[in-house]
């Protein structure tokens, strides 16, 4: 058996996958991310295992890398990472020799982006913005039919928004990110300041103890019916149609996909996000606003899109 394989470097988990022709996983393989103050070998080491344990006996063709970071615009180097230890790192260059197979490194949100408008939810649209909501926010663009990197591949770091003067610190250094109010992270904050306060199940889900909370928690309580998980996701939620109205109104695009482990969460996430959209998007009442909809590839939509751009660039 030949495979093309996907590999997923997140904030929190590395996730690698067997992808077919046709953009379906085969089988995948998930590790955690080791943290973000480790040496880079350790990540190096993490996605390696995750590959191996997915690829199996199958003879590797090559393996697609999407990772959470400003890849630069040759698609060789991690120049920086917010939430991951890379700083000007040759991945690209690294993972190959190590693996002994070509290797493509993308940005994980503008692999999601090839993917969804590849295989999933923006598929034949021409002009698609792709937000993806985990441990931080990814962003990615489609525009006239094509991926939009920019000058130094760093297009769409939505993430890094500054949508709080003076707000929040992020993890990039700077302040009131939008994805100190929007993602995975904010989710869990929301909770941890409330916990003690109201009454939650995610009290007992995380033993009392609010550093074990994690999100997948909050999405299983919001859909047992918890009322401050629900309270959750209409916070993070309205905040995501807020910045979601900004991008439209920078690029006025066919739709806007919503991808990312926070997007698990379904209608209880793009409801508000739709309602913020509406409340917030200039010229509303004289133009058509696009549909938020959810990405059809899910948590996948990274590996599946870094899968496809290494077997492309092969062909
Ligand atoms: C990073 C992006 C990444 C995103 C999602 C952000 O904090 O700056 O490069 O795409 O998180 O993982
Ligand atoms: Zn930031």
């Amino acid at each position: 058996e030949q495979v093309w394989i996907g590999v997923d470097v997140g904030g929190t988990k590395v996730l690698a996958g067997v992808v077919d022709d046709e953009g379906r996983v085969r089988r995948t393989a998930l590790r955690r991310t080791p943290g973000r103050r480790v040496d880079v070998r350790m990540v190096e080491d993490a996605l390696t295992e995750a590959v191996e344990e997915a690829a199996g006996d199958a003879e590797v063709l090559g393996v697609g890398v999407a990772a959470a970071g400003f890849v630069d615009a040759d698609g060789e180097r991690v120049m920086f990472a917010p939430h991951l230890p890379w700083e000007d790192s040759p991945l690209r260059e690294v993972l190959a020799d190590r693996w002994g197979v070509p290797v493509v490194l993308e940005n994980d949100a503008t692999a999601a982006t090839h993917a969804e408008a590849t295989y999933g939810a923006a598929r034949g649209a021409r002009d698609v913005v792709v937000v993806t909501l985990g441990t931080g926010i990814g962003g990615g663009l489609l525009l006239d039919g094509c991926l939009h990197r920019g000058r130094n591949g760093m297009a769409g770091e939505f993430g890094h928004m500054q949508v709080v003067p003076g707000g929040l610190a992020c993890e990039c250094g700077g302040y009131g990110c939008w994805e100190q109010y929007s993602s995975g992270s904010a989710l869990v904050r929301f909770v941890r300041e409330r916990l003690g306060i109201r009454p939650t199940v995610l009290e007992d889900m995380c033993q009392g103890n609010p550093a074990l909370l994690t999100g997948p928690m909050v999405t299983d309580a919001a859909g047992d019916g918890d009322l401050l998980a629900h309270e959750a996701f209409q916070h993070v939620g309205d905040w995501l149609g807020v910045g979601v109205a900004n991008l439209v109104a920078a690029f006025d695009p066919d739709c806007v996909v919503i991808g990312g482990g926070v997007s698990a969460a379904g209608d209880r996430l793009l409801d508000p996000a739709r309602t913020a959209l509406e409340r917030t998007l200039v010229g509303a009442a004289r133009r058509e606003i696009p549909p938020v909809l959810p990405a059809t590839l899910g948590p996948g939509a990274g590996l599946v899109g870094a899968a496809d751009l290494a077997r492309q660039t092969r062909r």
